[in-house]
């Protein structure tokens, strides 16, 4: 079919078939009228240039369905009507697998599923491709002839190319106003469901993380241009590859190295590198060639049940956006936006806290991610940031486009994609009926903490960055009960040397206006990546070389810290606690350091703090077993839940798959909670929660039953936990938890809630 003419197109006798449709579907795009209308052009047009006596569009729909939108040549009133289930017939087929359906004589498929209604027994060929976009399967697009004919692979890849064009159509939004439930609509508005990761509400647009370069411009206006814009492009990827792994930290043999060897083998592939140029040569710009056979690897790669095959089809998906980022004039580390909308929600498969802390926290109001766990340190940063955040969003990044709409609803976990007004206006009295809450608590800032029967609960901030100090002013929090240091140093694009250290702790000391600080000792490791730490990669990088460890064995990078923080609170207090104790031991050598720094300091005559406190996190389960041994060497402690727990339960905090598995209101880790709550009243050792857990009412309920008096949490969470600690009685949560304990409780989330309830606790 390959150069075959239509008079009525008036088209020249050796123009290639796909140009001429490219440049009718560009016309038609351009003209006016509804979504309808354009179809219903696209399938007469291509019936006429393909020489097929039918051409339809079937769409989507989001059971699965598919729908005829459009035909030219099949009975018009079968428009609307005619509905496949999925995967029914050989139309349905071909949406399921993604793939061309090629069939002579489609009647004698025991796929065929005959319909009456269309009028299409007379017809026995039949070729459907997929309509898709993004990898995802919109619809199919077919056209059909009397003739028992076998179509060539020139016809295939010509109506691929067109059904490419019509997907960009479709998810351009001109769809909009159809109302039809169609599984396009995913491009329109949607609600993707995740896990609340940070509370808040956010109205924002989407800035994707490393995004998808989105290809506009589909038809070439220089076909030999373009041929050599992809040979430019393909050559410097080659290049970029082979750059890469002559790199000295990769040079080395490991696992690494086979995989990226076998990547580079895939840049040089023939067959993928012909496809290419073929799609090219069809009339495609190099960026829409590349998408085009992108999409069919994708197809691949989507029905590849082979791990190992599935995992080279992503290669190829992998080297694919690279070259449109090649093509775009982006350099591969530029993931960043120029230009990022003042109310940006970040939209990411996955996310480290550093990536984040990349952007500019002034115009970010959220993030969605389809990964992530409420304790991963990507969470928390989003806390310390203030910046609602929902996780597990199950293929948030194929549903979006840069720029689309979005509001996140922190409470529930819902994602709304390109919201319709109404949902706008909704979410607007939210964010007001937020804001008013938000006033009630901040009439309780200059409040103190007091339970109705008297008892002082120190309510502190976490911290890790200058600008969370603001924070503590607005919400009248006790002090810092933890300031993560290590987030400074991830911020950093090198090591920040003693001085630079000092200054930014003083800067601290400063904005605390007097009230306590407790810093930590660097928790490098785990998920906190420093980019100029070259660590090495570990297997459970969670109980590995992280925190402490990393110290003692860097004596150097713990010494400059400490005399930091010495100068830094001189004349004042230095409270430090220092992270992943796992033995008494390993406290006194901390302990040895420590004071060999500050007698050194005052020795010399220098400025030095005039209390010094230091402390130990507890964070490893093996204290429990030396509590009595640790009391005797720390002033004082502070229990780090998230790791405790994600120790004490086995499970990985970081993954969303079994983190929120285990209830820290149940038995095993309240009693464990008891046992240091009163090894430290025995010792007289002050001991403080500040892991995620503090910062929620009902568990921190929990926990002031248990006896802790001192609680550190998000500064978001200061005016709800005031409110709990004031309509509290202390006494009373004791006495219902020594009995729930004693009685081993089964649900104690529900006995706690019904407590909370019938004494009156504001939750
Ligand atoms: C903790 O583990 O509870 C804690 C506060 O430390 P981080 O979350 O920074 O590991
Ligand atoms: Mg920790």
């Amino acid at each position: 079919m390959q150069g075959r003419r239509n008079e009525e197109h008036g088209v020249a006798p050796s123009e290639p078939t796909l140009r001429i449709i490219m440049r009718r579907l560009r016309d038609i795009m351009a003209e006016s009228g509804d979504g309808q209308s354009r179809l219903d052009k696209i399938v007469r047009h291509v019936a006429g240039v393909m020489v097929a006596e039918v051409c339809s569009i079937y769409l989507k729909r989001q059971d699965g369905s598919l729908e005829l939108f459009a035909t030219e040549g099949l009975n018009p009133q079968s428009v609307h009507t005619t509905r496949l289930k999925r995967g029914e017939g050989l139309v349905g087929r071909c949406a399921e697998l993604g793939v061309p359906v090629n069939e002579p004589d489609a009647q004698k498929h025991p796929a065929y599923s005959y319909r009456p209604e269309t009028g299409e027994e007379v017809y026995h060929s039949l070729l459907a491709v997929p309509i898709l976009r993004s990898g995802q399967v919109l619809g199919v697009l077919v056209v059909q002839n009397h003739a028992y004919k076998q179509y060539s692979d020139d016809d295939v890849e010509t109506l691929a190319s067109t059904a490419m064009v019509v997907g960009e159509h479709l998810a351009s939004g001109s769809v909009a106003n159809w109302g039809a439930d169609i599984e396009i609509s995913r491009s329109l508005a949607a609600v993707i469901r995740g896990d609340v990761l940070s509370e808040g509400i956010a109205l924002g647009h989407v800035v994707l993380h490393e995004p998808r370069i989105v290809v506009t411009k589909l038809m070439a206006d220089d076909p030999a241009l373009e041929l050599r814009r992809l040979e430019g492009a393909i050559a410097e990827l080659r290049a970029g590859l082979d750059e890469m792994l002559g790199h000295q930290q990769l040079a080395s043999d490991g696992d690494h190295r086979d995989v990226l060897e076998a990547y580079r083998m895939f840049a040089h592939d023939r067959g993928w590198e012909r496809r290419l140029r073929e799609a090219v040569q069809s009339g495609l710009t190099a960026e829409a060639g590349v998408e085009r056979v992108q999409n069919s690897a994708r197809a691949r790669m989507l029905r590849q049940a082979d791990a190992y095959w599935a995992e080279r089809q992503r290669d190829f998906d992998d080297l694919s956006d690279r070259l449109l980022r090649i093509l775009a004039g982006r350099s591969s580390g530029s993931h960043l936006p120029v230009d990022m909308p003042s109310d940006t929600v970040l939209v990411a498969r996955t996310m480290g806290p550093a990536e984040l802390l990349d952007y500019d926290p002034a115009k970010l109001r959220g993030l969605v991610i389809e990964d992530g766990s409420p304790q991963s340190h990507v969470a928390i940063v989003a806390k310390a940031l203030g910046i609602p955040a929902v996780g597990r969003a199950v293929a948030v990044v194929e549903h979006v486009s840069p720029g689309d709409g979005v509001i996140i609803d922190g409470e529930t976990g819902e994602v709304h994609l390109r919201p319709l007004p109404d949902v706008v206006s909704a979410y607007s009295d939210k964010v007001r009926f937020r804001a008013r809450r938000q006033q009630k608590y901040e009439a309780l800032r200059d409040k103190k903490a007091i339970t109705k029967d008297g008892r002082r609960i120190e309510v502190n901030i976490n911290a890790g960055l200058l600008y969370d100090l603001q924070h503590m002013e607005e919400s009248g929090a006790d002090g810092i009960g933890l300031f993560r240091t290590e987030l400074q140093f991830m911020v950093s694009h090198t090591f920040p040397r003693l001085e630079r250290q000092a200054q930014s702790y003083r800067q601290v000391v400063e904005a605390a206006g007097g009230k306590p600080i407790v810093f930590r000792a660097l928790d490098i490791g785990g998920d906190k990546v420093l980019p100029y730490l070259h660590a090495v990669k570990e297997e459970n990088p969670a109980i590995g070389w992280r925190a402490i460890r990393m110290s003692l064995d860097r004596p150097a990078l713990f010494r400059t810290q400490v005399r930091a923080l010495l100068k830094a609170t001189a004349g004042g207090e230095l409270r430090l606690m220092v992270p992943m104790i796992s033995t008494a031991a390993e406290m006194l050598t901390v302990k040895a350091m420590f004071d060999r720094e500050l007698g050194l300091i005052r020795r010399k005559g220098l400025p030095s703090p005039e209390r010094v406190k230091l402390g130990a996190m507890f964070e490893v389960p093996s204290l429990f077993f030396e509590l009595d041994a640790l009391l005797k060497t720390v002033d004082f402690l502070s229990i780090g839940s998230n790791d405790l727990l994600q120790f004490l339960f086995a499970a990985d905090r970081t993954n969303a798959r079994v983190a929120n598995r285990y209830d820290p209101l149940s038995v095993a880790p309240l009693r464990a909670l008891k046992m240091v709550a009163d090894a430290c009243r025995g010792h007289g050792v002050p001991v403080t929660v500040c892991g995620e857990m503090a910062g929620r009412p009902l568990e921190a309920l929990a926990l002031i039953a248990l006896g802790f008096r001192s609680i550190s949490m998000a500064p978001s969470c200061v005016g709800p936990m005031k409110a709990m600690v004031l309509s509290l009685d202390a006494d009373l949560a004791a006495a219902e938890m020594e009995r729930l304990l004693a009685r081993g409780e089964k649900d104690m989330r529900g006995a706690l809630l019904k407590f909370a309830r019938k004494s009156g606790v504001d939750l």
